[in-house]
Order: C-alpha cells, then sequence, then structure tokens
C-alpha cells in the first residue's frame, strides 16, 4: 500500500504540485495521465525522492515519513521499498546488462555478487534477454535497454513499482513488446503507479485511473467508470482530445 498526502512541489516561483493525494492498495495499479507539463513526472519523482517535495506524507506499508521532518536513514528505508522504471532508461553506459540489473542488489540491498548475479539473470531471462545479458547499453535497441531497465527494477523487489512513460522514446515497433511485459508484471499483483499516454494499456491493465492536471489529481475513478463517464469537464475534454 502506498499513500501519497498532499504533496507540495515548487522550482523557485513555479509551484508544479499543489497538494497531490493518490492512495493505492497492495496489488493495485493505478495509471497517471495528463497533459505534457501537468505534473506527473515530477509527482512521480518525489516518491523515490529524485525531488524532494516541498510537503506531505508518503506511506509505504508501516512506513510513514513526513517530507518536512525526514532524514537521510528514512529516506533511504523509503527508496528501499520502490523501483523506478525511466522514459529514457537511465542505465549505465559503463555497465553491461548483467551489471546493470546487479549494482542496486549489491550496493543498496548487500548481497553478495553471488546472489546478485543468480537474481539478475533470472529477471533478465523472465524479460527475454538471457541472451544479451553481457551486452552494453548502446550494443542494445532502445526496447532491450528498456527491458534491463524493468528487470533491475524488478530485481530489487520492490514494495512499488513507479513507471514513468516507459515506452515513450520507444520506435513504435517496439513498443508493444515492452507494454506486454509490464502486463504481466500487473498480473502477478505488483502495486504499481504508471505515467502514461498509451490509452489503450490505461485501459487494460489499470485498476484506476488518474487524470493529472495542472498539479493537481483532478479525477480518479476505476478505470471503466473513468473511461465510460468522467465526471469532471476536464476530463471529458482531455479524452475526446485523445481519441
Ligand atoms: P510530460 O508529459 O511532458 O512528461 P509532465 O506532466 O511529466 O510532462 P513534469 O516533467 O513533471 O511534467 O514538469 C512539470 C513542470 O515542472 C514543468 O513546467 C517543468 O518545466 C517543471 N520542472 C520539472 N522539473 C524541473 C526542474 N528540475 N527544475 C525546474 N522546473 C522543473
Ligand atoms: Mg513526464
Amino acid at each position: 500500500m502506498i499513500r501519497l498526502s498532499n504533496i507540495k512541489k515548487s522550482f523557485g516561483e513555479n509551484q508544479v504540485l499543489h497538494g497531490v493525494n493518490l492512495s493505492v492498495d497492495t496489488g493495485e495499479v493505478v495509471s497517471i495521465i495528463g497533459a505534457s507539463g501537468s505534473g506527473k513526472s515530477t509527482f512521480l519523482r518525489t516518491i523515490n525522492f529524485l525531488e524532494k517535495a516541498d510537503s506531505g506524507s508518503i506511506t509505504i506499508d508501516d512506513l510513514t515519513i513526513d517530507v518536512e521532518k525526514v532524514n537521510d536513514k528514512e529516506i533511504v528505508n523509503l527508496c528501499k521499498k520502490t523501483a523506478m522504471v525511466f522514459q529514457s532508461y537511465n542505465l549505465f553506459r559503463h555497465r553491461t546488462a548483467l551489471e546493470n540489473v546487479m549494482e542496486a542488489l549489491i550496493i543498496v540491498q548487500k548481497k553478495s555478487k553471488h546472489e546478485a548475479r543468480d537474481i539478475a539473470i533470472a529477471e533478465l531471462e523472465r524479460v527475454g534477454l538471457l541472451d544479451r545479458i553481457n551486452y552494453y547499453p548502446h550494443q542494445l535497441s532502445g526496447g532491450q535497454q528498456q527491458r534491463v531497465g524493468i528487470a533491475r527494477a524488478l530485481a530489487i523487489n520492490p514494495k512499488v513499482m513507479l513507471f514513468d512513460e516507459p515506452t515513450s522514446a520507444l520506435d513504435p515497433e517496439m513498443v508493444g513488446g515492452i507494454l506486454d511485459i509490464i502486463r504481466s508484471i500487473a498480473e502477478q499483483g505488483r502495486t504499481m503507479i504508471v505515467v502514461t499516454h498509451e490509452m489503450n494499456f490505461a485501459q487494460e491493465v489499470s485498476d484506476k485511473v488518474a487524470f493529472f492536471a495542472a498539479g493537481n489529481i483532478v479525477e480518479i475513478e476505476r478505470t471503466k467508470e473513468f473511461f465510460t463517464s468522467p465526471k469532471k469537464v476536464l476530463t471529458h475534454q482531455f479524452l475526446r482530445h485523445m481519441k
């Protein structure tokens, strides 16, 4: 279970998040959609402190932190519970696929090299990359790099997986395979927050969909209701525009 309460964030004068609230139950998948620049990525990044929110609280299972009073140890503990998959993969360029997946297992989780290697190989196999484990990122296609990104996130067995437009940098022919992998992760009951502009995908995999506009969640509904009978005018307009 993850609960974000009243998350606020400004960059200088520009307030980007206006007190966002979101709760996701264990095993639930919530997709976030919304216009470019509305603050979706910033919101996702405040969850794992890639951006530090100005205020608000974050709960993951039994750990609650107040962003204004948090200490480094709490940040580390919170971050251990999440893993993020990025639009631009964010792999270490000078490490192989295998080394990229092993990294956090050794550094953060303090696993032995041997154990980290076994886990990493299993996760790379799960995303269909067993034959590429010793390749460097530049030797892999975008879709393959994103598979490494997903394997890296899965390997740490997070309580919550965060996806920030995981397919939007990919060539169209790569998108389906990545969405299939994410779909299969969702079906295994992992708690996930997925920022996406793939409406069909959001419709298929999500338990709930949240519409983000101007730094807040304007509407969140169960997926079917969201797409068939959105309650807010803004949501309605956005969905009409997306068709
Ligand atoms: P997109 O759909 O294009 O990815 P988004 O909804 O993810 O958009 P964000 O990336 O969260 O939007 O950006 C929201 C606003 O915050 C934008 O106005 C952006 O310029 C601003 N912003 C984001 N990161 C920073 C930063 N590090 N410094 C200053 N402003 C930032
Ligand atoms: Mg974004």
